[in-house]
């Protein structure tokens, strides 16, 4: 693997960190594990999950290819329901939009619900270097401020930590110790941050779904936190990739199905709001100021690429980070960017632009396709996948080994007899490596592999030789009745299994 910044550690150094962190792996395994469990089971018990599914992508794949007509019907409601919309095509263009409005009203705190896009900015960092200081409501989000680090999952952004660790950093804030109890840690959290809610000059939020024919902004979250940030400050600022539109709010049934079932297991979210303008005269509560900044920073490149385009559909909900063998060895911040898993090694070398600078993250997955069986718009993260890894060859950031060990196994793939022959010569010399059914070096290639895992040893038969056997051995003889040629068939099954002789190879 290789980056072009040679000062950043590779995913697979920040990879080999993680590994070594016993904790880190444990706590990751358990909360995925259970996430994957809840969303097995709503999804179940919804019934019809694959037809659910395909709704979702087509919505997706029809909005993303009416982007621009949307878009502006979005963006010509939300004008006309009084909010001021801003369209940022870079990541400085929407961090000078946001600076300005902070500047505008003197701003010295503001209070954030939950947004991978802020992240994506880096908005806390800016904010603060103008002064005004950004306070995280979500929970997650809170703990992770504290820690001074990056969201480690894209929905449960502290999944890395544990309640002690967590009753650590508080008791640094409450200044007294803490317990780690978290009912007692979350009430703390709570009461700090009723304060902050009350004082802050600004409310910033995210954008779950942005609904194009009436101009409305929906959020989902758990807390309730995104309702205080933007129904308590005076101004509120929202921040939307720009690919977040959905046609109307009959559309917004099949997501509301969708997201809160993929991403925890819950048939639908806690609290969730929509938003369409600021405050009215007639009502009680709400901004008297409303801010939208539309943020493009690199997606509008995917539009149009037969490859890439429906990485646009993504509703960020996480399953595919919880279905992943390696994110789940691993956690987030081994990928290096504010998103992770699958949709972060696909989705930050694409907003990046530079795939020389992140050319190694594409490495980090096995392809088993496990994302794109657990995405709830069907995104073939996979197929993204292999072509981030050709376009790194294709701009010359391939090793010379390893394209020269592809050329060889395509060589060998490519023809049958090759094939047979490499298997009979690898059966011979593997016998130098085999120790109780497993290859255990870790000699060449095989030093990384072997590291964390034993690698299988090449079968004594393969599938087509054992099925050759097994069909002499069961051919149904002249005039032999079928419940005979049946009970021969169990029984040859049988003595198979005894000895261990399974079908499959
Ligand atoms: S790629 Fe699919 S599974 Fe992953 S976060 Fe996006 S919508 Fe969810």
């Amino acid at each position: 693997m290789s980056g072009a910044n040679t000062n950043l550690p590779t995913v697979k150094e920040r990879a080999n960190e993680a590994l070594k962190d016993d904790f880190l792996r444990k706590a990751v395994r358990f909360t995925t594990e259970r996430l994957r469990h809840g969303k097995k089971t709503a999804s179940e018990l919804l019934g019809n999950w694959e037809e659910w599914r395909e709704r979702g992508r087509q919505i997706r794949l029809h909005t993303i290819a009416h982007l621009d007509y949307y878009l502006n019907l979005f963006a010509d409601n939300a004008r006309a329901n009084g909010v001021h919309v801003h369209f940022a095509e870079t990541a400085t263009d929407a961090v000078r939009i946001a600076l300005s409005i902070a500047k505008n009203h003197e701003a010295r705190t503001v209070v954030k619900s939950k947004s991978m896009v802020t992240e994506e900015l880096h908005l806390n960092q800016e904010l603060k270097k103008i002064g005004v200081e950004a306070i995280e409501a979500d929970l997650g989000e809170y703990i992770i401020q504290l820690a001074g680090e990056m969201p480690s999952h894209i929905i449960i952004p502290a999944i890395h930590k544990n309640r002690f660790q967590i009753a650590e950093l508080l008791s640094e804030v409450a200044g007294e110790k803490l317990s780690a109890d978290t009912k007692i840690l979350a009430g703390f959290v709570r009461k700090k941050l009723r304060e902050k809610f009350l004082e802050a000059d600004i409310g910033m939020t995210g954008c779950n779904f942005a609904i194009a024919e009436t101009g409305s902004m929906v959020l989902f979250e758990n807390e309730g936190n995104a309702r205080m940030v933007s129904t308590l400050p005076r101004v509120q600022i929202t921040l939307m990739g720009m690919e977040r539109i959905i046609p109307s709010w009959a559309d917004l049934e099949v997501m509301a199905t969708l997201l809160p079932r993929s991403a925890t297991g819950q048939k639908l979210t806690v609290y969730m709001s929509g938003i369409t303008g600021p405050r009215r005269k007639e009502d009680g509560d709400g901004p008297e100021e409303m801010h939208i900044i539309i943020v493009d920073n690199g997606r509008s490149l995917q539009l149009g690429d037969p490859e890439f385009q429906e990485l646009l559909n993504c509703i960020r909900c996480g399953a595919c980070l919880n279905a992943c063998p390696v994110y789940r060895h691993i956690g987030g911040h081994a990928y290096g960017g504010p998103y992770s898993g699958p949709i972060g090694a696909v989705l930050t070398p694409a907003l990046k632009k530079n795939v020389a600078e992140w050319d190694d993250i594409a490495n980090a997955s096995s392809l088993c396709g496990a994302c794109y069986e657990a995405c709830p718009v069907k995104i073939p993260l996979h197929e993204m996948l292999v072509y981030l890894r050709r376009r790194k060859v294709e701009a010359g950031h391939g090793q010379a080994a390893e394209g020269m060990a592809m050329k060889g196994f395509g060589a060998v793939m490519g023809n049958a007899r090759r094939y047979r022959l490499a298997l009979k010569l690898g059966r011979i010399g593997q016998k130098l490596v085999v120790r109780d059914g497993g290859i255990r070096a870790k000699i060449g290639p095989l030093k990384g592999w072997n590291k964390y895992r034993i690698a299988p040893s090449i079968a004594k038969e393969t599938f087509q030789e054992r099925w050759r056997t097994l069909e002499q051995e069961i051919r149904v003889e002249p005039n032999e009745t079928s419940r005979s040629a049946e009970a021969r068939l169990k029984q040859v099954l049988q003595e198979r299994s005894s000895k261990g002789g399974h079908l499959h190879g």
